[in-house]
């Protein structure tokens, strides 16, 4: 697939110059990074940790994790959500560990960014940009994933400090980071109320791993468990009692650079699928010439670019700084699930060598699937979306009647 091909979008009018140079700039780092171990398609627990480790060196060195962290002392941009939606779809069409760093860099420093004091910002950020710092965001709990105010871990001040106890879940990033952003609440708060954020860094005493999870598509995960943690009234992140505002506000900035994941995965799907139909010969003639490859092809490219649409539109409206709700869930839906069928499509276009072990589009079939559940399943977003549009027409029609 030629550049311009993968960059056609980067002209619409939602982005800048700056965002057009990024693609092509991170697409040249992406195809000349080596990491020992990233082509492996079934790779050990330990490859996969090194890999991480390597590719967020990689990516600080480089100097593109400035991306996805908001320094906010002139020394990085400020968050630019169009940039690190072409970040994310770009690394995604290539890996989907070299997404996968990038966006927790992102996420697992976010609510740092957003509400850290100078001194936390000054400790913790120069070293996740520079790729020195894993960070994880640690939200989900066994029986807190949806419906995430039912979380139940707690976190108790006593004098100059706060004692944790509970677990968390699905915690990406688990087993490997140099610190957690952990959210606990209050004892005997309920639902949103109550809740906090700390920074509580991987070696504080009382915090331990206490499992590994390996998912379909591999990356470290962890769920993580708090025995009389304490930890510093200092790395309490914001204000006591605005942690589910600030877990919420840093969903909010990534939710659509999750979309922007799952655009460069079927992406990289189409592009297999069209060297396949291009190549493959049947009935005297390549598949690609078979109308009915065609039809498939089509709906794939037609399912891309609307994807592409929601997601920079939603982007956009983001860095012009409005209110986004609807557009990112919109996006991210519709993203997701098209990512999807594009893959399985691409899946069936390659017959039997689609579901073999090593192939390009048996691994995107796997590593999408993730997507469509993390950062709010399709079905929260479906509730977001519709109660939004209602509410508007309620407004609407109030303001017509008043
Ligand atoms: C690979 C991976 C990485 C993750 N990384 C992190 C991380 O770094 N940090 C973190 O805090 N969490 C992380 N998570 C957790 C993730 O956010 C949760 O898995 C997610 O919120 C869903 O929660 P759950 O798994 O408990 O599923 P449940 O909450 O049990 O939901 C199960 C299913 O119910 C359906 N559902 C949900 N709401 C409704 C509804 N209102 N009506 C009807 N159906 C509904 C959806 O289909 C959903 O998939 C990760 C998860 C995965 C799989």
């Amino acid at each position: 697939m030629t550049e311009d091909l993968h960059f056609a979008h980067l002209a619409w009018p939602f982005l800048d110059d700056r965002h057009r140079a990024l693609g092509p700039d991170l697409d040249r780092w992406a195809h000349a990074l080596a990491v020992p171990g990233l082509a492996d398609n079934q790779p050990s627990r330990a490859t996969v940790d090194q890999s991480c480790r390597s590719i967020v060196r990689a990516l600080g060195d480089a100097g593109f994790l400035r991306l996805c962290v908001d320094m906010a002392d002139g020394s990085s941009h400020r968050l630019d959500c169009r940039a690190i939606c072409i970040a994310r779809e770009t690394l995604a069409r290539h890996h989907a560990l070299l997404d996968f760093a990038f966006a927790m860099q992102g996420l697992g420093s976010g609510a740092i960014s957003l509400a850290g004091t100078d001194e936390q910002r000054a400790q913790y950020l120069p070293r996740v940009v520079a790729g020195q710092s894993i960070a994880a965001f640690a939200l989900s709990e066994p029986i807190a994933g949806s419906d995430v105010s039912a979380m139940a871990c707690t976190a108790e001040r006593l004098g100059d400090h706060y004692v944790l106890n509970g677990e968390k879940t699905w915690i990406s990033n688990g087993g490997i980071a140099d610190f957690y952003v952990v959210f606990a609440r209050a004892p005997g708060t309920q639902r949103s109320a109550g809740v906090s954020a700390f920074i509580v860094e991987a070696t504080t005493p009382g915090l331990d791993v206490a499992e590994r999870l390996d998912v379909m598509s591999p990356h470290p995960l962890a769920r993580i468990r708090f025995q009389d943690c304490r930890v510093s009234s200092m790395r309490l992140l914001g204000v006591e009692g605005g942690g589910f505002k600030l877990a919420m506000q840093t969903l909010d900035i990534f939710r659509t650079s999750v979309a922007a994941a799952a655009l460069g995965f079927a992406r990289a799907a189409l592009d297999a699928a069209v060297q396949r139909a291009n190549t493959r010969q049947m009935f005297g003639n390549t598949l690609g010439a078979l109308q009915l490859t065609q039809s498939k092809i089509a709906q794939m490219a037609c399912s891309i670019d609307a994807a592409a649409l929601l997601v920079y539109r939603a982007a956009w409206m983001k860095d012009r700084g409005r209110r986004i709700t609807r557009e990112a869930a919109m996006a991210k839906l519709a993203a997701t699930e098209s990512a999807q069928t594009v893959i399985d499509a691409a899946v069936q276009i390659h017959g039997g060598e689609g579901v073999r072990v090593g192939a390009k589009v048996e691994k995107l079939y796997r590593d999408i699937r993730a997507l469509r559940i993390y950062e709010g399943a399709t079905e929260v977003q479906q509730i977001i979306i519709g109660s939004d549009v209602l509410k508007a027409a309620q407004a609407a029609c109030q303001g017509t009647t008043a």
